[in-house]
């Protein structure tokens, strides 16, 4: 009977990878399969903090997608606007230019947050600096909303880099 189980390979309890029989921490999750109550019982605390961690990060990042799509409708909007006024059809056309970029990259968040989040928030920086050399009094106008629109893109950025670094190996410690 005690013998189908020894031979039968030994798995951590946890991610159920193989181990050594008497291996102390699984080198796969750091569970310690060998170790004391104690040990356990922080293994499970870190890993809770870390959930969350993630799911908070998951939040920045959804925030900062959501903001690309505003942006995206945003440029829309102030393309007619501005074509209302100046008729002219190539600023449409580059202000649609323009819409569709971010809309790709919100969608490509999904996949590539870092990437995706980084090139937004670059293309942003940059829209602002061009229409600032053309019209300086264009970087006044509608500040806050600049500085708004950074910082979720920035938060995002953060979240999706350390998520990056959680989800490449280092769970274990
Ligand atoms: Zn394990």
């Amino acid at each position: 009977m005690e013998n189908t189980l020894t031979q039968e390979q030994l798995v951590c309890s946890f991610c159920k990878i193989e181990i050594e029989k008497d291996v102390v921490y699984c080198p796969n999750c750091g569970h310690p399969e060998n170790g004391t109550d104690k040990e356990r019982a922080q293994f499970f605390a870190k890993r809770a903090m870390q959930k969350n961690k993630n799911i908070d990060a998951g939040q920045k990042i959804k925030s900062a997608r959501n903001t690309l799509f505003v942006l995206s409708s945003l440029v829309i909007v102030f393309g007619f606007v501005m074509y209302s006024s100046s008729g002219s059809t190539i600023e449409l056309a580059m202000n649609f230019f323009v819409a569709f970029i971010y809309l790709a990259l919100a969608f490509w968040s999904e996949k590539k947050p870092f990437i995706a989040l980084l090139v937004g928030l670059l293309l942003y920086i940059t829209l602002i600096a061009v229409s600032a050399i053309i019209e300086p009094l264009s970087l006044v106008k509608g500040f806050i909303w600049k500085i708004i629109i950074i910082s979720y893109l920035g938060k995002g950025l953060y979240s999706a880099n350390e998520l990056r670094k959680t989800t490449t190996g280092d769970t274990v410690q």
